[in-house]
């Protein structure tokens, strides 16, 4: 790794977790997105069985589970974030239908053709967009339908500054008519596909961390490796402010072919 930002993927999983745990999301989005994109989704009863990959705390499981009457799992790699988001889902009464589980995303707990939908926000990058779309299809029933949020490049073309920081960040990076084409291959007819409003990013994610950060860096007072992560993340809040032209989270909408 170069220069002296990195990358999120470089810190201790205990920070990162305890960082962002305190946080409703933990990455860029709203629960009017989530309905949105659900919006474009019609196959579902209280009989449809879907799962949210990467559901963090469970953010947007909670919003779906709103919306829904089947049953959703949870599947996240940090046991911390499943103990929150099966408390989060006790409290709203919904620990019938929706459980969380410690998994991961590259080798899933289901049949094939088991699901009805397939939900992801902001964590199909860990296993790459290409992958986790081919990977997880088999898990579709037929006509069945993914929703996944991706980092996009919006224009044609970019300052070298914010595509340096996603060479290094997140080199499957590309533009929305790419992704929509990877879709597509991966053998998804593109259903919907839209970009996320600004306050996604700013009041539902940066603007939470400020406070996140204050409380973070006075229990870890004079440790580096807690003051560096605070860092990146201002660091990465002032790159959007900056550059948020040319990129942001694009919500894909698919349906199994
Ligand atoms: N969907 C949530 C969280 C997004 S952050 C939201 O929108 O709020 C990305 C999530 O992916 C984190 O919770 C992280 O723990 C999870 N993650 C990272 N690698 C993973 C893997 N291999 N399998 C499952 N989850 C993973």
């Amino acid at each position: 790794m170069s220069g002296e930002n990195k990358s999120i993927h470089e810190f201790d999983f205990g920070l990162i977790c305890e960082y962002f745990s305190g946080m409703e999301r933990q990455g860029p989005g709203s629960p009017e997105v989530t309905v949105k994109a659900l919006s474009f989704i019609d196959n579902l009863t209280k009989d449809s069985t879907m799962a949210d990959i990467g559901c963090g705390t469970g953010g947007s499981t909670m919003v779906l589970a709103g919306h829904t009457t089947g049953e959703i799992t949870g599947i996240d790699l940090f046991p911390d974030f499943i103990d929150i988001f099966n408390e989060n889902s006790r409290r709203r009464n919904f620990q019938d239908r929706v459980r969380g589980i410690v998994g991961s995303m590259d080798n899933l707990p289901f049949q094939d053709e088991e699901l009805d939908l397939i939900w992801s926000e902001g964590a199909i990058y860990n296993i790459g967009f290409e992958r986790g779309l081919k990977e997880w299809r088999r898990f579709l029933k037929r006509e069945g339908f993914i929703a996944v949020s991706e980092a996009s490049w919006l224009t044609e073309t970019r300052p070298e500054e914010i595509a340096g920081f996603w060479r290094e960040a997140y080199p499957e990076i590309d533009t929305v008519a790419n992704k929509v084409g990877q879709m597509q291959k991966a053998g998804y007819i593109p259903i919907a596909v839209f970009v996320l409003p600004e306050n996604c990013w700013i009041e539902h994610f940066y603007v939470p961390q400020v406070m996140v950060q204050e409380k973070f860096l006075k229990k870890h007072a004079g440790n580096k490796a807690a003051e560096e992560l605070v860092k990146n993340e201002r660091h990465e809040a002032e790159l959007y402010h900056k550059f948020k032209k040319f990129y942001g989270y694009v919500f894909y909408v698919g349906k199994k072919f």
